[in-house]
């Protein structure tokens, strides 16, 4: 299928520095005086496929050495190629999906799993059943097919999948036909998991952890790419600022959120990756239940609430939702919930509204 490239290879360079702008973005909002005995750390570095800018506020007592914003980088590449990333041959997904690949006689795979896996797999399991499948992370045939994550950075040739294709990468989709027990993970042979869904939230939760672990981090804010967690508090009492990316307009921010101790913050948007082939735009949030990116109306999905996993795997359900199915979920879930449609209409929940302030009144 030959098709006329209207942004041809975006250049990765050109990607990274976007980011490294959004990130510095957020850092920006977050730098304050700090008091005589605690020191700002910040860092941005990459990780996870992605920018991670962090601040920390940390108590010091003569010169010690600064190792906390080293500490959390190991921490993500430690859970991305031991726990979830499909691409690092070592990590617990990359060896389910290689059982789930490989010959069977039997109608089902049986791979154990960890306790850790198994916690992460339920709590999804729950969000997929509660949106009718809008999340699914049993997509991954879907989504390597696709290859969305390259395509946006450059990497390969352009070419969209065809209808054929695109069929039988769907026939091995469904988590409803998945089944989690006690240490085992039951799924039809074929079925390849992507957690690109949650990885960065989940992050958010393994930096939290190590946080409350180390008391000397008074405060800290870090974000994942579009993921970010607030903890503690600044020296000065000031809330924490946290800017939300305007979709439409590069570089320039839709507002900023107002919150004060300990937050999750996600947010999925059809501008973070994606390519434009004659004149349509072909984003990296799909729709299982059509196998394309997702159509609902919606540009970009931002959640609030007390769990990394919950607000990233929230942030992409309600993507694919659409504005009533989108608000209806997060409100279910009691999650702070801004959806920004296409034309620029945004809805927001009673709690968004109070934290929220659009970029003009900032
Ligand atoms: P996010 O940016 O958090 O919305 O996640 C998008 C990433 O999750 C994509 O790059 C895919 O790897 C994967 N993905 C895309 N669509 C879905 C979906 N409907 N359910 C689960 N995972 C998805
Ligand atoms: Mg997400």
């Amino acid at each position: 299928m030959e098709n006329k490239l209207e942004n041809r290879k975006r250049k990765s360079w050109k990607i990274f520095y976007r980011k490294l702008l959004a990130a510095a973005g957020v850092s920006l909002f977050l730098t304050g005086c700090g008091a005589a005995h605690i020191r700002q750390q910040s860092a941005v570095d990459t990780a996870m496929g992605t920018i991670v800018s962090q601040t920390l506020y940390v108590r010091q007592e003569g010169e010690q050495e600064e190792t906390e914003t080293a500490d959390i980088m190991r921490i993500l590449t430690q859970l991305e190629e031991q726990e979830l990333s499909w691409r690092s041959a070592d990590s617990e997904v990359a060896r389910i999906n290689a059982l789930a690949a490989g010959e069977t006689e039997e109608g089902s795979v049986v791979v154990s799993m960890s306790p850790s896996m198994r916690e992460i797999l339920t709590q999804i399991w729950q969000i997929s059943s509660d949106s009718q499948g809008a999340l699914d992370v049993t997509l991954g045939r879907l989504s390597r097919l696709w290859n969305l994550d390259e395509l946006a950075a450059g990497e390969t040739e352009v070419s969209i999948p065809g209808q054929e294709q695109i069929q039988s990468a769907m026939r091995d989709v469904g988590y409803e036909r998945v089944r989690l027990a006690e240490e085992a993970l039951e799924l039809p042979p074929g079925v390849q998991l992507d957690l690109g869904a949650v990885g960065k939230g989940i992050a958010c939760d393994r930096i939290s952890a190590y946080l409350c672990d180390s008391p000397q981090i008074t405060g800290a804010v870090v974000a994942v790419g579009g993921s970010v967690v607030t903890y503690g508090q600044k020296p000065d009492g000031s809330p924490w600022k946290v800017a939300i990316m305007h979709p439409r307009e590069e570089g320039k921010y839709l507002g900023v959120l107002t919150l004060t101790g300990e937050h999750y913050i996600s947010t999925s948007g059809d501008y973070e990756r994606y390519v434009t082939v004659d004149g349509v735009r072909y984003h990296h949030i799909l729709d299982p239940a059509t196998g394309v990116p997702a159509r609902s109306g919606l540009c970009s999905v931002t959640i609030v609430c007390d769990s990394g996993l919950q607000a990233d795997a929230l942030s992409t359900a309600c993507f694919v939702l659409g504005p009533e199915q989108g608000l209806a979920l997060a409100q279910s879930y009691g999650a702070e919930a801004l959806l920004v449609e296409e034309n620029g209409t945004v809805h927001m929940t009673e709690g968004m509204e109070k934290i929220f302030s659009p970029d003009e009144q900032r």
